[in-house]
């Protein structure tokens, strides 16, 4: 029954080769992603890791090589754990109170009818769960999870999350919004996807049409690198732009993907040339195996403060920090106002006198 209520192209790929998702280490190998002597390397990952490459991230690594292949090609190193790392880094599990319900802060709730996703990031966080395997909630799931909902009135936002929620069919999505944005205390639907960036064709003029819901809906796409933003993914976003749908952009600092100022400079601006509000630059979160994409919080810190004042305030997202163990989400940006100064963006210091600023000439 599952089967059918999630987008049947998901399921059931059509088309050539070259338009198929990539699901397999052999798959990987024919298609000269994989080395033919990292075969059995990369299929003792694949039995732990879900792996799935899109034809449009394909043909991005054709293009762009490493910054995008790093983001989705399995690795030998995801097999060795860190002592930091933890398999679920957020506290998502402890946080559970129904199947599919993640209650972490008082007014919103996270909500996750499936863990599949279009790509299986190499990092991500929930890894130990997300999976072609890792299925779709139940009706009965999703009811209970509905009626978790309706009885906590202090729930004012739902983020439907996953896994990824556009891969459900527009029908089934569509019945879900519907749902939610009939909930009286429900004043915000937010939904977190790949599938933008990740297989735009996807996001077509049906599913669009599911996000035009009463109550106002926020799509946040998670993109980590400009090439992302073909003009295949910025046709997909302005199906929903075009439906009074605000999208923003969330991304993970990730080493050799986007760890260096000219990189998140031109991540940012292509977000914002797709009318995309850069929100969040997340801190990596310690899932296991995911040590090779670690950017400290210090170098995270001073790749910000050089794009201050060097692209507008518009591209600058926040740079949070999910802290380990579910104690929630912080910013943990570069820092201006110290006790009696305040830095300018281009690093001159200039003396506070009492409540304001002493103004200029007082630099020190
Ligand atoms: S699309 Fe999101 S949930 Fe899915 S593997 Fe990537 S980061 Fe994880």
């Amino acid at each position: 029954m599952a089967d059918t209520l999630i987008h049947d192209q998901m399921r059931s790929p059509r088309g050539s080769d070259q338009t198929r998702s990539l699901r397999s280490t052999d798959a990987l190998v024919a298609a000269g992603l994989v080395a033919p002597a990292m075969r059995d390397a990369v299929t003792a990952v694949e039995a732990r890791y879900a792996v799935a490459v899109t034809a449009p991230m394909r043909a991005l690594i054709a293009e762009h090589g490493a910054p995008i292949a790093r983001q989705f090609i399995p690795d030998p190193a995801e097999l060795v754990t860190a002592a930091h790392e933890r398999a679920d880094p957020i506290g998502d599990d402890a946080l559970s109170p129904v199947p599919g319900i993640v209650h972490r802060y008082p007014d919103r709730a996270l909500l996750k009818p499936l863990l599949v996703c279009p790509v299986y990031c190499r990092f991500c966080f929930r890894r130990e769960h997300v999976g072609p395997d890792g299925g779709l909630l139940t009706e009965a799931q999703l009811n209970t999870a509905l009626d978790w909902l309706r009885a906590h009135p202090a729930v004012r936002e739902v983020i439907l999350t996953g896994g990824d929620p556009l891969l459900l069919s527009p029908a089934r999505l569509g019945r879900l919004l519907a749902e939610l944005a009939a909930i009286p205390h429900v004043d915000i639907l937010r939904i977190h996807s790949r599938v933008p960036v990740a297989d735009p064709g996807r996001l077509d003029d049906a599913l669009a049409a599911t996000m035009d819901v009463e109550k106002p809906l926020f799509l946040v796409v998670h993109a980590n690198h400009a090439a992302e933003f073909t003009a295949d993914a910025r046709a997909a976003l302005r199906r929903v732009q075009r439906l009074g749908v605000p999208v923003l952009g969330q991304s993970v600092l990730l080493a050799g993907v986007n760890d260096s100022a000219a990189a998140l400079e031109a991540l940012f601006r292509a977000m914002l040339a797709a009318r995309v509000k850069p929100y969040y630059l997340h801190q990596l979160d310690p899932a296991p195996g995911t040590a090779r994409f670690h950017v400290p919080i210090e170098r995270g810190q001073a790749l910000l403060a050089e794009l201050r004042g060097r692209v507008t305030g518009l591209a600058w997202p926040t740079y949070v920090l999910d802290i380990p163990g579910g104690h929630g989400k912080v910013p943990i940006g570069p820092q201006y106002l110290g006790p009696d100064a305040v830095a300018d963006p281009w690093g001159g210091r200039h003396r506070l006198a009492g409540p304001k600023l002493a103004g200029p000439g007082a630099s020190v």
